[in-house]
Protein backbone atom coordinates (compact mmCIF):
# COMPACT_ATOMS: atom_id res chain seq x y z
CA UNK A 1 0.00 0.00 0.00
CA UNK A 2 0.94 3.37 -0.55
CA UNK A 3 1.70 5.91 2.44
CA UNK A 4 -1.85 7.82 1.86
CA UNK A 5 -3.39 4.10 1.39
CA UNK A 6 -2.10 3.06 4.64
CA UNK A 7 -3.47 6.41 6.56
CA UNK A 8 -7.03 6.16 4.91
CA UNK A 9 -6.63 2.03 6.12
CA UNK A 10 -5.56 2.99 9.80
CA UNK A 11 -8.17 6.20 10.41
CA UNK A 12 -11.06 3.77 9.05
CA UNK A 13 -9.73 1.22 10.84
CA UNK A 14 -9.32 3.61 14.09
CA UNK A 15 -12.84 4.77 13.45
CA UNK A 16 -13.90 1.23 13.34
CA UNK A 17 -12.55 0.28 16.65
CA UNK A 18 -13.80 3.45 18.66
CA UNK A 19 -17.41 2.68 16.79
CA UNK A 20 -17.24 -1.21 18.07
CA UNK A 21 -15.83 -0.01 21.55
CA UNK A 22 -19.20 2.83 22.07
CA UNK A 23 -21.36 -0.35 20.84
CA UNK A 24 -20.93 -3.11 23.24
CA UNK A 25 -24.33 -4.45 22.40
CA UNK A 26 -23.04 -4.78 18.75
CA UNK A 27 -19.62 -6.29 20.07
CA UNK A 28 -20.94 -8.42 22.66
CA UNK A 29 -24.77 -9.14 21.52
CA UNK A 30 -26.35 -11.48 23.70
CA UNK A 31 -25.22 -11.87 27.07
CA UNK A 32 -26.05 -15.19 29.02
CA UNK A 33 -24.44 -16.56 32.31
CA UNK A 34 -21.89 -19.69 32.57
CA UNK A 35 -20.90 -20.88 36.16
CA UNK A 36 -20.17 -17.82 38.14
CA UNK A 37 -19.43 -15.20 35.09
CA UNK A 38 -21.62 -12.91 32.41
CA UNK A 39 -20.54 -14.32 29.30
CA UNK A 40 -21.20 -12.34 25.60
CA UNK A 41 -22.54 -14.27 22.48
CA UNK A 42 -18.64 -15.73 21.73
CA UNK A 43 -18.56 -17.16 25.06
CA UNK A 44 -16.15 -14.64 26.57
CA UNK A 45 -16.42 -13.41 30.30
CA UNK A 46 -17.65 -9.68 30.18
CA UNK A 47 -17.84 -7.15 32.42
CA UNK A 48 -20.18 -4.36 32.41
CA UNK A 49 -19.59 -1.08 33.98
CA UNK A 50 -21.64 2.07 34.46
CA UNK A 51 -24.13 3.92 36.49
CA UNK A 52 -27.74 4.20 38.18
CA UNK A 53 -30.23 6.97 37.62
CA UNK A 54 -31.57 8.03 40.60
CA UNK A 55 -35.12 7.06 41.82
CA UNK A 56 -37.88 7.87 38.73
CA UNK A 57 -40.47 9.76 40.57
CA UNK A 58 -37.54 11.78 42.69
CA UNK A 59 -35.71 12.94 39.69
CA UNK A 60 -37.38 12.52 36.36
CA UNK A 61 -35.59 14.92 34.76
CA UNK A 62 -32.58 13.00 34.09
CA UNK A 63 -34.88 10.07 32.58
CA UNK A 64 -34.25 11.51 28.69
CA UNK A 65 -33.05 9.95 25.33
CA UNK A 66 -29.76 12.55 25.34
CA UNK A 67 -28.57 11.83 28.72
CA UNK A 68 -28.15 7.93 28.01
CA UNK A 69 -26.01 8.92 25.27
CA UNK A 70 -24.37 11.29 27.44
CA UNK A 71 -23.13 8.29 29.62
CA UNK A 72 -22.46 5.90 27.11
CA UNK A 73 -19.92 8.74 24.91
CA UNK A 74 -18.45 10.55 27.87
CA UNK A 75 -18.47 8.83 31.21
CA UNK A 76 -17.97 5.68 29.00
CA UNK A 77 -20.84 3.27 30.34
CA UNK A 78 -21.45 -0.01 29.23
CA UNK A 79 -24.85 -0.52 31.05
CA UNK A 80 -26.61 1.90 32.82
CA UNK A 81 -29.75 0.99 34.87
CA UNK A 82 -33.50 2.56 35.26
CA UNK A 83 -34.04 2.29 39.02
CA UNK A 84 -38.27 2.93 38.70
CA UNK A 85 -39.46 3.50 42.21
CA UNK A 86 -42.50 2.05 42.79
CA UNK A 87 -43.61 3.70 45.68
CA UNK A 88 -43.99 6.62 47.28
CA UNK A 89 -45.47 9.64 45.38
CA UNK A 90 -45.31 9.45 41.86
CA UNK A 91 -44.36 5.63 42.08
CA UNK A 92 -45.25 3.04 39.79
CA UNK A 93 -47.91 2.12 42.04
CA UNK A 94 -49.37 5.56 42.35
CA UNK A 95 -48.26 6.75 38.44
CA UNK A 96 -47.90 3.33 36.67
CA UNK A 97 -48.38 4.88 33.06
CA UNK A 98 -46.21 8.32 33.57
CA UNK A 99 -43.56 6.06 35.20
CA UNK A 100 -43.61 3.53 32.38
CA UNK A 101 -42.47 7.09 29.94
CA UNK A 102 -39.65 7.86 32.15
CA UNK A 103 -38.15 4.46 31.92
CA UNK A 104 -39.02 3.84 28.43
CA UNK A 105 -37.32 6.80 27.65
CA UNK A 106 -34.25 5.59 28.96
CA UNK A 107 -34.69 1.90 27.35
CA UNK A 108 -35.40 3.01 24.12
CA UNK A 109 -32.45 5.43 23.89
CA UNK A 110 -30.10 2.86 25.18
CA UNK A 111 -31.22 0.30 22.40
CA UNK A 112 -31.25 3.43 19.79
CA UNK A 113 -27.44 3.86 21.33
CA UNK A 114 -26.38 0.44 21.51
CA UNK A 115 -25.66 -0.14 25.32
CA UNK A 116 -27.05 -2.76 27.93
CA UNK A 117 -29.67 -1.62 29.82
CA UNK A 118 -30.90 -2.86 33.95
CA UNK A 119 -34.82 -2.29 34.35
CA UNK A 120 -34.54 -2.38 38.40
CA UNK A 121 -38.03 -2.70 40.32
CA UNK A 122 -36.81 -0.01 43.00
CA UNK A 123 -38.79 -1.05 46.04
CA UNK A 124 -37.75 -2.16 49.47
CA UNK A 125 -40.96 -4.25 49.93
CA UNK A 126 -42.40 -7.34 47.56
CA UNK A 127 -45.38 -6.24 45.63
CA UNK A 128 -45.56 -9.12 43.88
CA UNK A 129 -48.87 -8.92 41.60
CA UNK A 130 -48.03 -4.85 40.36
CA UNK A 131 -44.24 -6.40 39.59
CA UNK A 132 -46.34 -9.39 37.51
CA UNK A 133 -48.24 -6.77 35.56
CA UNK A 134 -45.23 -4.54 34.89
CA UNK A 135 -42.60 -7.36 34.01
CA UNK A 136 -44.97 -8.87 31.54
CA UNK A 137 -44.94 -6.29 29.71
CA UNK A 138 -41.48 -5.27 29.59
CA UNK A 139 -40.72 -9.12 28.57
CA UNK A 140 -43.13 -8.99 26.04
CA UNK A 141 -42.00 -5.46 24.40
CA UNK A 142 -38.15 -5.57 25.34
CA UNK A 143 -37.68 -9.11 25.15
CA UNK A 144 -36.05 -9.46 22.24
CA UNK A 145 -33.62 -6.83 22.51
CA UNK A 146 -29.99 -8.67 23.81
CA UNK A 147 -29.57 -4.86 25.22
CA UNK A 148 -32.19 -5.79 27.97
CA UNK A 149 -31.52 -6.81 32.18
CA UNK A 150 -34.49 -7.02 34.73
CA UNK A 151 -33.87 -6.42 38.19
CA UNK A 152 -36.50 -7.57 39.96
CA UNK A 153 -36.16 -6.60 43.50
CA UNK A 154 -33.96 -3.65 44.40
CA UNK A 155 -33.55 -4.48 48.17
CA UNK A 156 -35.42 -6.06 50.60
CA UNK A 157 -35.30 -4.72 53.97
CA UNK A 158 -37.14 -7.07 55.89
CA UNK A 159 -38.64 -10.13 53.77
CA UNK A 160 -36.69 -13.16 54.33
CA UNK A 161 -34.16 -15.14 51.94
CA UNK A 162 -37.56 -17.51 51.38
CA UNK A 163 -40.21 -15.01 50.95
CA UNK A 164 -37.72 -12.99 48.37
CA UNK A 165 -36.83 -16.57 47.04
CA UNK A 166 -40.25 -17.22 46.44
CA UNK A 167 -41.49 -14.12 45.16
CA UNK A 168 -38.52 -14.43 42.65
CA UNK A 169 -39.16 -17.89 41.57
CA UNK A 170 -42.66 -16.00 40.47
CA UNK A 171 -41.35 -13.67 38.78
CA UNK A 172 -38.62 -15.26 36.64
CA UNK A 173 -41.34 -17.65 35.44
CA UNK A 174 -43.33 -14.07 34.63
CA UNK A 175 -40.64 -13.06 32.60
CA UNK A 176 -39.67 -16.42 31.35
CA UNK A 177 -43.14 -16.87 29.47
CA UNK A 178 -42.35 -14.04 27.11
CA UNK A 179 -38.27 -14.02 27.37
CA UNK A 180 -36.80 -17.02 27.40
CA UNK A 181 -33.17 -15.97 27.72
CA UNK A 182 -31.93 -12.25 29.33
CA UNK A 183 -30.22 -12.06 32.37
CA UNK A 184 -32.50 -11.07 35.45
CA UNK A 185 -31.04 -9.86 38.69
CA UNK A 186 -32.16 -11.24 41.79
CA UNK A 187 -32.18 -9.34 45.36
CA UNK A 188 -31.79 -10.53 48.75
CA UNK A 189 -32.39 -9.65 52.45
CA UNK A 190 -30.75 -6.36 53.84
CA UNK A 191 -30.22 -4.64 51.00
CA UNK A 192 -29.43 -7.37 49.07
CA UNK A 193 -26.08 -8.29 51.40
CA UNK A 194 -27.29 -11.47 52.22
CA UNK A 195 -25.40 -13.42 49.14
CA UNK A 196 -24.25 -15.85 51.58
CA UNK A 197 -27.56 -17.11 52.95
CA UNK A 198 -28.36 -17.61 48.95
CA UNK A 199 -25.46 -19.54 48.90
CA UNK A 200 -26.57 -21.85 50.56
CA UNK A 201 -29.74 -21.91 49.35
CA UNK A 202 -30.11 -20.89 45.79
CA UNK A 203 -32.56 -21.05 43.52
CA UNK A 204 -32.82 -24.00 41.04
CA UNK A 205 -34.05 -24.41 37.53
CA UNK A 206 -33.43 -21.62 35.63
CA UNK A 207 -30.81 -20.06 33.10
CA UNK A 208 -29.16 -16.84 33.25
CA UNK A 209 -30.03 -15.49 36.85
CA UNK A 210 -27.51 -13.58 38.79
CA UNK A 211 -27.76 -11.78 42.54
CA UNK A 212 -27.06 -8.83 43.27
CA UNK A 213 -24.83 -7.31 45.71
CA UNK A 214 -24.87 -4.09 46.72
CA UNK A 215 -22.11 -1.92 48.47
CA UNK A 216 -21.76 1.62 50.41
CA UNK A 217 -17.76 1.53 50.68
CA UNK A 218 -17.43 3.77 53.74
CA UNK A 219 -20.29 1.16 55.80
CA UNK A 220 -19.56 -2.34 54.49
CA UNK A 221 -16.09 -3.37 53.71
CA UNK A 222 -14.08 -6.69 54.17
CA UNK A 223 -17.07 -9.06 55.88
CA UNK A 224 -19.13 -7.96 52.80
CA UNK A 225 -16.31 -8.94 50.20
CA UNK A 226 -16.23 -12.55 52.46
CA UNK A 227 -19.80 -13.10 51.75
CA UNK A 228 -19.24 -12.23 48.18
CA UNK A 229 -15.93 -14.59 48.08
CA UNK A 230 -17.98 -17.42 49.81
CA UNK A 231 -20.92 -16.73 47.20
CA UNK A 232 -18.58 -17.11 44.21
CA UNK A 233 -16.91 -20.09 46.00
CA UNK A 234 -20.42 -21.97 45.69
CA UNK A 235 -20.85 -21.11 42.54
CA UNK A 236 -23.69 -18.06 42.66
CA UNK A 237 -22.88 -15.59 40.04
CA UNK A 238 -22.37 -11.97 41.23
CA UNK A 239 -23.76 -8.36 39.86
CA UNK A 240 -23.00 -5.00 41.81
CA UNK A 241 -26.11 -3.33 40.48
CA UNK A 242 -25.75 -0.89 42.83
CA UNK A 243 -22.64 0.78 44.98
CA UNK A 244 -20.57 3.60 45.63
CA UNK A 245 -17.97 5.01 48.19
CA UNK A 246 -19.71 6.58 51.20
CA UNK A 247 -21.75 5.69 54.02
CA UNK A 248 -24.84 3.36 53.45
CA UNK A 249 -27.08 6.77 54.04
CA UNK A 250 -25.32 7.86 50.68
CA UNK A 251 -24.07 10.99 52.68
CA UNK A 252 -20.80 11.62 54.66
CA UNK A 253 -17.31 11.29 53.03
CA UNK A 254 -15.83 9.15 50.46
CA UNK A 255 -13.72 6.45 51.52
CA UNK A 256 -11.42 6.65 48.29
CA UNK A 257 -9.67 3.33 49.83
CA UNK A 258 -12.68 1.14 50.83
CA UNK A 259 -13.61 1.94 47.06
CA UNK A 260 -10.87 1.12 45.31
CA UNK A 261 -10.76 -2.03 47.51
CA UNK A 262 -14.25 -3.17 45.62
CA UNK A 263 -13.24 -1.98 42.58
CA UNK A 264 -10.33 -3.95 42.32
CA UNK A 265 -12.42 -6.72 44.00
CA UNK A 266 -14.82 -6.47 41.37
CA UNK A 267 -12.17 -6.39 38.86
CA UNK A 268 -10.46 -9.78 40.10
CA UNK A 269 -13.67 -11.59 39.95
CA UNK A 270 -14.89 -10.14 36.45
CA UNK A 271 -18.05 -8.69 39.08
CA UNK A 272 -20.18 -6.25 37.12
CA UNK A 273 -20.28 -2.81 38.43
CA UNK A 274 -23.07 -0.28 38.52
CA UNK A 275 -22.40 2.95 40.62
CA UNK A 276 -25.35 5.05 42.11
CA UNK A 277 -26.77 7.73 40.97
CA UNK A 278 -27.67 10.29 38.41
CA UNK A 279 -29.50 12.41 40.30
CA UNK A 280 -29.07 16.13 42.04
CA UNK A 281 -30.13 16.05 45.37
CA UNK A 282 -27.86 17.61 48.51
CA UNK A 283 -26.16 14.55 49.62
CA UNK A 284 -22.72 12.46 48.71
CA UNK A 285 -23.74 10.11 46.56
CA UNK A 286 -25.86 12.35 44.11
CA UNK A 287 -23.10 12.66 41.88
CA UNK A 288 -24.66 15.76 40.14
CA UNK A 289 -25.35 19.16 41.26
CA UNK A 290 -28.17 20.96 40.24
CA UNK A 291 -26.47 23.27 37.71
CA UNK A 292 -26.27 20.23 35.64
CA UNK A 293 -28.28 19.88 32.70
CA UNK A 294 -30.55 17.05 32.44
CA UNK A 295 -29.44 16.05 28.95
CA UNK A 296 -26.01 15.53 29.79
CA UNK A 297 -22.72 17.87 28.69
CA UNK A 298 -21.98 17.69 31.90
CA UNK A 299 -18.35 19.69 33.01
CA UNK A 300 -16.57 19.09 36.23
CA UNK A 301 -18.36 22.35 37.28
CA UNK A 302 -21.52 20.27 37.41
CA UNK A 303 -20.57 17.37 38.97
CA UNK A 304 -19.83 16.51 42.56
CA UNK A 305 -17.18 14.46 43.36
CA UNK A 306 -18.70 10.99 43.22
CA UNK A 307 -19.62 11.88 39.84
CA UNK A 308 -15.94 12.82 38.99
CA UNK A 309 -14.60 9.65 40.09
CA UNK A 310 -17.17 7.29 38.86
CA UNK A 311 -16.60 9.10 35.63
CA UNK A 312 -12.68 8.48 36.19
CA UNK A 313 -13.02 5.16 37.17
CA UNK A 314 -15.08 4.76 34.15
CA UNK A 315 -13.35 5.95 31.50
CA UNK A 316 -9.55 4.41 32.92
CA UNK A 317 -11.41 1.19 32.66
CA UNK A 318 -12.73 2.20 28.97
CA UNK A 319 -8.85 3.24 28.14
CA UNK A 320 -10.39 6.98 27.40
MG1 LIG B 1 -34.74 -12.37 25.07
Amino acid sequence: MKPKQILVFLIILTIGVGALYSQPVKKHGKLSVKGINLVDENNEVIMLQGVSYGWHNFWPRFYNKESVKWLRDDWACTVIRAAMGVEPNKGYISSPDWSKEKIEAVVNSAIENDIYIIIDWHSHHIKLEEAKIFFTEMAKKYGKYPHIIYEIYNEPERDTWQQVKDYSIEMIKTIRQYDPDNIILVGNPHWSQDVHIVADDPIEGFENIMYTLHFYADTHKQSLRERGDYALKKGIPLFVSESAGMLHTGDGPINIEEWQRWIDWMRANKVSWVSWSVSDKDETCSMLKQSAASEGGWTENDMKESGIKTRELLRKFAGK
